[in-house]
């Protein structure tokens, strides 16, 4: 069998590439997960038929892959070691969010269960790691809940950002320096089509105007 971390990291990248699927979509493309691992359609090929004979997975030949629901466990385990281990690197390690996770893809692999337990414990059991994502259960489940982006949600609308789905250090760098890190408040003001921006009202009533790729990758939710 293949080196575990190996394993865990086309785990990740299939699981991640489900929950981009569009509606009704069921199998992940199998050049989807080439790229997201950085590999050759041919390599992928390759390691996902493996992960099918061990019963991770199902493989569609020319189609795609689709993770089993063991497969679905041990890539939500990847993940919870992953977001508890960046939490730990900021809140008591104190590190910035825009440098945790390199460390927290290496660590991920290596942590203990008793290890994660232990930290869990001790940042008292958080759901959500310093982006915003969903910390899974020891399980390995997550509680799915669909977000809008600032490209689709409403306008003039009462909003808290909920998380940042970028984790490059200069794209975070810039949601910090515009005050728009998981928690802040702020409204779409306008969305303008020729400019391909939105036009933000945030914290202070600073006006930020991003370009419309950063904006899909800020989800908000209306603030209640
Ligand atoms: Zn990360």
């Amino acid at each position: 069998m293949l080196p575990s971390s190996t394993v865990e990291n086309y785990l990740k990248a299939i699981y991640q590439g489900q929950s981009a699927l569009a509606d009704g979509a069921r199998l992940v493309p199998m050049g989807h997960v080439a790229s997201a691992l950085g590999v050759t359609p041919g390599t992928a090929t390759t390691m996902v038929k493996a992960l099918a004979e061990s019963g991770l997975a199902e493989y569609e030949p020319y189609t795609g892959v689709r993770l089993s629901a063991a497969g679905e466990r041990l890539a939500g385990l990847v993940l919870r070691r992953h977001r508890l281990v960046e939490l730990f690197l900021v809140q008591v390690m104190g590190m910035k969010w825009d440098e945790v996770h390199d460390d927290a893809e290496q660590l991920e692999h290596v942590v203990s269960e008793r290890l994660i337990e232990r930290i869990d414990e001790m940042l008292g059991r958080p759901t959500h790691d310093p982006h915003g994502d969903p910390i899974p259960d020891p399980e390995g489940a997550i509680a799915q809940r669909h977000l809008e982006s600032l490209l689709t949600c409403p306008i003039r609308t009462p909003l808290k950002v909920t998380r940042i789905t970028d984790q490059d250090p200069a794209f975070l760098r810039f949601i910090e320096q515009n005050e728009l890190k998981p928690g802040q408040e702020l409204e779409v003001e306008g969305r303008d089509a020729a400019a391909d921006s939105v036009v933000v009202r945030g914290k202070g009533q600073r006006r930020i105007s991003i370009g419309a790729r950063a904006a899909s990758k800020l989800l908000v939710e209306p603030r209640g």
